[in-house]
């Protein structure tokens, strides 16, 4: 028999970081499936490099796959973050002490390795009605496969499960991720006569004064299972001008916002427009422009939800919000519960740290197999 951490050295030894085809990772999966009586179905397309993509939605045995409406659907994502060419061991996992080490070890492959050994070990009989293991691509470059996958309406599950590295606490609740970019255009001028010119640094400078004060009001709107319990908006990045002594023409910043659930993942967007109008004047050469880069609203299952309280009993650990974005955004929209749930800890992904305590690989193991089965 297979165990976990067996599945989990071959998933590494697959590298799947988002810019290559994760057709590897999927075969590896459907090997383990197909030897076991499951039924696959594939949903391809080519990412933006034109490389090929690979959803797999997988039914157990005497379950019909293309069967859409289902109560129970495990989703884990294939792809992994690149990682530095110094970090010798990514591909090459070992084990150190309790820790598995290796990239993808905790996010998320040691829950791709729990379910395969799951749909390994568990008789043909003994699997749930309406029970569904979902592999998507792209996760870590903005979901993309999830979203091909809804497009294209291959399953509505009831309740969905997805894998990311929580420490085994059930996540019920996580906030939204948006992206937009503002470009503001003025005119250019010798800095000698300001007057013959319009900055485009000093309007971005007024608007992201505004965008600042909308965020202390945005603060008051409390969700208190969080920390910060508010919809938190940040300006990462801005260029603009291209000398000292030029009256800047053009400026373009990008502000990102993480609102809570039951927040509409437009409102920032909306109150920058809103702003801008305010802002706007009669013949000032100034111009704005606001493209909207992502829109993906937060997500919460109800504390007592019987799924959360069936996780939080088994684990002996409480359910939790999630400070990272995930699939679940996405999912919610087509599910009535979600959960995001996983052994490891995000703080050591992304990164050669990157690390799954064994014993929570084994226990998050035992926690699929008990909700994969019946009784
Ligand atoms: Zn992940």
């Amino acid at each position: 028999m297979t165990t976990v951490v067996d599945h989990l050295f071959e998933l590494i030894r697959l590298p799947s970081v988002s810019s290559l085809s994760n057709r590897p990772v999927i075969e590896y999966a459907e090997k383990v499936l197909h030897d076991k009586g499951w039924s696959t179905r594939k949903f391809t397309y080519q990412d933006s490099s034109g490389e090929e993509k690979i959803n797999l939605v997988a039914a157990p045995p005497n379950q019909n796959v293309t069967d859409r409406d289902v109560d129970l659907a495990f989703f884990c994502h294939t792809d992994t973050v690149p990682f530095a060419v110094d970090w010798t061991n990514a591909i090459d996992p070992f084990v150190e002490g309790e820790k598995l080490r290796g990239c993808g070890a905790c996010d998320v492959k040691g829950f791709l390795a729990c379910l395969l050994a799951a749909a390994d070990q568990i008789e043909p009989e003994l699997f749930v009605g309406g029970l569904r293991l979902i592999l998507t691509a792209d996760e870590e470059i903005g979901c993309i496969g999830a979203s091909h996958l809804i497009a294209a309406e291959a399953v509505r599950p009831k309740r969905i499960m997805i894998g990311e590295p929580t420490s085994l606490h059930v996540a019920r609740a996580g906030k939204g991720y948006c992206l937009a970019k503002v470009t503001v255009l003025g005119k250019e001028a010798h800095s000698a006569h300001p007057n013959m010119g319009a900055s485009a640094i000093f309007a971005a400078a007024r608007l992201i004064s505004a965008i600042e004060e909308f965020g202390k009001e945005l603060a008051k709107e409390l969700h208190n299972f969080f920390d910060p319990g508010f919809t938190t908006i940040n300006v990462g990045t801005i260029h603009g001008g291209t000398a000292k002594n030029i009256v800047p023409g053009e400026c373009e910043f990008i502000v990102e916002w993480r609102p809570i659930p039951g927040q509409s993942a437009d409102k920032v967007l909306n109150r920058i427009h809103e702003i801008i109008d305010g802002l706007k004047l009669p013949d000032s050469g100034i111009d704005y422009r606001v493209t909207s880069l992502r829109t993906q609203s937060g997500f919460e299952t109800q504390e007592n939800s019987p799924l959360v309280r069936a996780i939080e009993e088994f684990t002996g650990r409480p359910a939790v919000s999630i400070p990272f974005g995930s699939e679940a955004s996405l999912l919610s929209a087509i599910a009535d519960e979600v959960v995001v749930i996983g052994p490891g800890d995000m703080r050591s992904a992304h990164s050669n740290r990157e690390f799954v305590p064994i014993p929570e690989l084994d226990l998050a193991a035992s926690l699929v197999k008990k909700l994969m089965c019946r009784g």
